[in-house]
């Protein structure tokens, strides 16, 4: 049969060479069917070749090759149930495979799509399942902070029991800050909002804050804590280039130190030493339009020096505020009383007996010192190293000493709220004791066991 179908097949090919071929069948001599075709040469008169046409044979060697691969195939095709199934004598013709195949390339083809689309579908989730869990964790941080006591208020005295407090001096508050002190949470990386250095524009969440910048280093003990800063919003002849200093240490603490730009700072130049007409007790000083605010030694008032007439223009009580180591930050150093500026003005950072600890955050008339508002926290100020504003909202610091601290708690006054933050914050030489918020240079000025520090900062766009 097979024979048959090789002769048709031949047949078949010469006519579509334009050939005319004839096809005979008869018995042979033992019975058995033979086929038989003609085809005539069209350059050869004679046949030089008794067994046929070299060409033809060719071609029919060709075909039958080409048969026998495809009942191969089709014989695998058939697979185990085909197996011990007699098969057809002929072979499908290759047609017939040939668009299985292409089937088969275009299902892998949409297979492959298909799987493409479910692994980025799985990545989108993954990261959903991320961002969903750092929110539960910040939750969490928020309801239960670190350090086991958290930002919670000190207890209650029992009834009838006055509240005190004994003033103690700087040594021992150092000593009893190693114990109160929170460790500093978990880094966060980066993020990877702008870049460092960048300037940004308008108000918005603090989400990064970079290395310290060192610009001058106090030659003796008496620097080892201070304050210095410029003034965002400078009153003629100062300019923003004007820097302000204060040793800190030590019970009589006047002189004010005047720098006409951060260089002479750092040669140890001051163009002017101005005398305090009462001693400063805070490392929580600022300057703003004009004035210099700090809190006078062994009381609860804020006052206003005048850069330019050298004098006391005003000075207002906090009321219930601790001062003199009641409510000091975590190192301790009679930091009670912390003032701030942001874009919107001045603030004071303290804490009452009614408070109870927890801080307490007021806006301040920066002519007057009246309070315009205040707001309560559920921040515990000996439970952070320090503190500043930035467009309203209170940031505080989780160590004064660890060189991988953290800014871990916000209060926003426009919400009322607070929640736990983890941006990275080092404290490269280990002994924070000043740290406030300039907003005409974005960036924070800081005191850092003798050394004049700043800090590039980055807020989120709103
Ligand atoms: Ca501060």
């Amino acid at each position: 049969m097979v024979g048959a179908w090789l002769l048709l097949w031949g047949a078949l090919a010469l006519s579509c060479r334009g050939e005319v071929a004839f096809l005979r069948h008869a018995d042979d001599s033992t019975g058995r069917c033979t086929y038989s075709f003609t085809v005539p040469s069209p350059v050869e008169s004679g046949c030089p070749d008794a067994g046929g046409v070299p060409e033809l044979r060719a071609e029919l060697a060709a075909l039958t090759a080409r048969l026998s691969r495809l009942e191969s195939r089709e014989r695998g095709a058939g697979g185990e149930a085909g197996r011990g199934i007699p098969q057809p004598q002929y072979a499908a013709p290759a047609p017939r495979l040939e668009p299985g195949c292409g089937e088969l390339l275009r299902a892998n083809s949409r297979l492959e799509e298909e799987k493409g689309r479910l692994e980025r579908e799985n990545e989108e989730l993954g990261r959903r399942l991320e961002s969903s869990a750092q929110e539960i964790a910040r939750l969490r941080a928020a309801r239960c902070p670190p350090g086991g006591e958290g930002p919670g208020r000190d207890p209650l005295p029992a009834p009838g029991e006055a509240p005190h407090w004994d003033p103690q001096p700087l040594t021992y508050q150092e000593l009893q800050s190693e114990r109160t002190e929170i460790p500093a949470s978990r880094l966060l990386e980066e993020t990877a909002l702008g870049r460092p250095g960048s300037q940004n524009s308008g108000c918005g969440e603090l989400v990064w804050v970079g290395d310290p910048v060192v610009f001058g280093r106090a030659e003796s003990i008496a620097g080892k804590y201070g304050v210095w800063m410029k003034d965002p919003e400078p009153l003629p002849p100062f300019t923003r280039e004007t820097t302000w200093r204060v040793d800190a240490v030590g019970t009589e603490v006047r002189q004010l130190l005047q720098y006409q730009a951060p260089e002479q700072l750092a040669q140890g130049y001051p163009t002017k030493v101005h005398i305090l007409p009462r001693p400063l007790e805070s490392t929580g000083a600022v300057v703003y339009r004009g004035g210099f605010f700090f809190q006078p030694r062994r009381s609860r008032t804020v006052a206003r020096y005048d850069l330019r007439g050298e004098t006391l223009t005003a000075q207002r009580e906090i009321p219930g505020a601790g001062y003199h180591g009641q409510y000091p930050y975590s190192w301790g150093g009679y930091t009670d009383i912390d003032l701030a500026v942001d874009e919107t003005g001045l603030w004071v950072i303290y804490s009452t007996e009614k408070a109870r600890g927890a801080i307490v955050l007021s806006k301040l008339d920066p002519e007057t010192l009246e309070i315009r508002q205040s707001w309560e926290t559920n921040i515990r100020k000996r439970g952070v190293a320090n503190a500043f504003v930035i467009c309203g909202t209170l940031y505080t610091v989780s160590s004064y000493s660890s060189p991988n601290a953290t800014i871990n708690f916000a209060y926003d006054t426009a919400t009322g709220t607070s929640r736990a933050l983890s941006v990275p914050f080092e404290n490269r030489f280990r002994y924070l004791s000043m740290l406030d918020y300039n907003p005409a240079e974005q960036q924070l000025y800081a005191w850092d066991s003798s050394n004049m520090v700043t800090y590039p900062i980055r807020l989120s766009r709103d």
